[in-house]
């Protein structure tokens, strides 16, 4: 079968994913799998498949701002239907990690502040708390009244409460220690 491989000048893509993921997209057989069982994929964020293609084709730009690795949250079901055994988040992250080093601004301008307060919300409760973790990113980005609409219809559904968010959180001490490794761990590369 044919491999698309890239443009000779714009290879440097290609192979710093397969050498920084570990991940052989080669052998992808664009048969959407991935794409059709990924929870983020859709119409405008685009979804696994076609970011292989992209990277396959020598589409750098269009790679590196695809939000598909943006927005992946490591959750391994396309690794588990895939047919040839292909980790997206794998690829996710070295797609992170080489975008960071370019200077690439994220597609989405909030996923930073989004990704800090979630952070903190596991480290200090545990857990996400959803509801808070929201309601303070919309505020911190200026935006408090987004999916307000939604807010209230799951509110009066029941199926959110939002008496939680003022409910004190409490810390997980073995997430507590994951941190305090991380941390050690980013200490020891600076
Ligand atoms: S499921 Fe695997 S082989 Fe199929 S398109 Fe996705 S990465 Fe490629
Ligand atoms: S690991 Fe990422 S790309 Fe794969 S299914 Fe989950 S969110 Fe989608």
């Amino acid at each position: 079968m044919l491999r698309l491989k890239g443009r000779v000048e714009e290879q440097s893509l290609l192979e710093q994913v397969l050498e920084r993921s570990g991940q052989n997209l080669l052998r992808c057989l664009q048969c959407g799998k991935c794409s059709g069982s990924c929870p983020i994929s859709s119409a405008a964020v685009g979804g696994p498949r076609r970011l292989i293609a992209r990277i396959l084709g020598g589409m750098q730009e269009e790679a590196l701002r695809d939000p598909t690795w943006w927005y992946c949250v490591s959750c391994g079901t396309c690794a588990g239907r895939c047919p040839v055994e292909i980790n997206m988040y794998a690829v996710s992250t070295a797609l992170c990690e080489i975008a960071a080093a370019r200077g690439i601004e994220a597609s989405e301008p909030g996923i930073h502040l989004f990704e800090d307060l979630f952070l903190k919300s596991v480290k200090k409760n545990g857990r996400v708390r959803e509801l808070r973790t929201v309601l303070e990113y919309n505020l911190r980005s200026l935006r408090p009244f987004t999916d307000a609409l939604i807010g209230a219809r799951l509110a009066l559904k029941g199926n959110i409460s939002p008496a939680a968010v003022l409910r004190p959180g409490r810390r997980d001490r073995q997430v507590t220690r994951i941190f305090e490794k991380i941390r050690q761990k980013q200490g020891q590369k600076a």
